[in-house]
């Protein structure tokens, strides 16, 4: 079977990965230059010293099948344990150990890892059995339920991009956020089947966050890996410098890179403004201000910075179920990602190898 699917970020590599492994022909379309989705890395020049991961910096394993995958990048040396010097900021600013704050169940059950060369390279490992297409928009679909496809004559499905190309496939999943995918679905809302999924995944909503990446010359270093506290502004701020195992750069005085965080309220005006050019350059300023009562006033003057505002960082009320078909075998059509059964990494990948196991992909 031709399987397309849309969107290269872990849902979609889980899934892939999986029908591969069955022997389908699977074709990944994303539409940026690069993988992994929100599993994101930026670089502050073009020689590609000074690495940020602006989306996602560590996350959990509580699954069996989400376990093994992390082995296997940990085999490669592609993630590493994290939390040992994570804190979470209380009052009158003194630092807990974020993992004692956890529950004493949660901290049974959870290990928590980060990555080691960048989050999106743990991307690129899973596209491997793949065909992955970057630059590949996605418009829309369109169905061919008609006589050209039961003579034979077309495959069921045929994507539509941005650039007017065209793909056939036999088989379609979408892995985008909810919202995007609504906007792809939409465009063969006159199915019935496609029209049930559309509904339901119209309820489910994400949370923003506005991110700041700051280089700063290389005698500002801080004793922990991660501060996240509680203040209106600012979540969380990521010392990416000693996340890392090695230095990209090489060279003895590297600057030091950091991740800030905003909160979910303070992010929303970033992503809803069409002022950006003014909007966002004075989020910066404001979490760069508040990190500075923590950090020193020197974070306010780096050496380079840039900021990202996430549409979709967090699903806010996840779907019950692990992902959604059509259920029809003679042109299966599903929707996976993170907005199924949790809102985490783990939660995107284990829609997506759940999905693949669903009988509509065993021909
Ligand atoms: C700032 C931030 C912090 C986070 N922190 C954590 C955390 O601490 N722990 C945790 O577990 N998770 C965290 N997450 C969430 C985690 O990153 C996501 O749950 C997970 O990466 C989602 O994977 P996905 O494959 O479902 O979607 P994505 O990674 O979003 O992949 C979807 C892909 O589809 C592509 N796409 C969209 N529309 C189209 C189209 N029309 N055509 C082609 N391609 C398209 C997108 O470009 C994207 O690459 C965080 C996310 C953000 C942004």
């Amino acid at each position: 079977m031709k399987i397309a699917i849309i969107g290269a970020g872990i849902a979609g590599f889980s899934a892939g990965q999986a029908l591969a492994k069955k022997g389908h022909e699977v074709h990944v379309f994303e539409k940026s230059r690069g993988v992994g989705g929100r599993m994101a890395t930026r670089y502050s020049d073009e020689s590609a010293e000074h690495r940020f991961d602006h989306g996602i910096g560590f996350f959990s394993v509580q699954s069996e099948a989400f376990a093994k995958q992390v082995d296997h990048w940990s085999a490669k040396d592609l993630v590493k344990h994290w939390g040992e010097h994570a804190y979470r900021l209380g009052s009158e600013d003194q630092k807990i150990p974020f993992l004692e704050t956890l529950s004493s169940s949660q901290r049974a059950s959870k290990q928590w890892f980060t990555s080691t060369q960048g989050m999106n390279r743990l991307g690129k490992e899973m596209s491997r059995m793949v065909h992955v297409h970057p630059n590949a928009h996605v418009s829309g679909l369109t169905f061919y339920g008609g006589d050209a496809h039961e003579q034979k004559k077309k495959k069921p499905w045929l994507i539509n991009f941005r650039d007017s190309n065209m793909v056939e496939a036999d088989a379609v999943i979408v892995a985008t956020p909810a919202p995007q995918a609504y906007g792809i679905l939409n465009t063969c809302h006159d199915e019935v089947d496609t029209y049930k999924i559309i509904r339901e995944i119209d309820v489910v909503k994400y949370l923003p966050t506005f991110t700041v990446m700051a280089l700063v010359d290389s005698s500002k270093t801080v004793p922990w890996s991660t501060l996240l506290m509680d203040s209106p502004t600012l979540q969380l701020i990521s010392n990416e410098s000693v996340k890392h195992d090695y230095r990209v750069g090489g060279g003895e005085e590297e600057p030091i890179r950091f991740v800030l965080h905003s909160t979910h309220k303070a992010a929303e005006k970033a992503v809803n403004t069409i002022n950006r050019e003014i909007v966002w350059p004075q989020l910066q300023a404001q979490l760069l201000k508040e990190a500075s009562y923590i950090l020193g006033d020197w974070i306010q003057h780096p050496l380079w910075s840039q900021s990202h505002a996430w549409r979709y960082a967090e699903c806010e009320n996840p779907l019950k179920v692990p992902y959604l078909t059509n259920g029809r075998k003679e042109a299966p059509l599903a929707v996976v990602g993170d907005y199924f059964q949790g809102s985490s990494v783990e939660d995107a990948y284990l829609s997506g190898i759940a999905c693949a196991e669903n009988e509509l992909f065993n021909s």
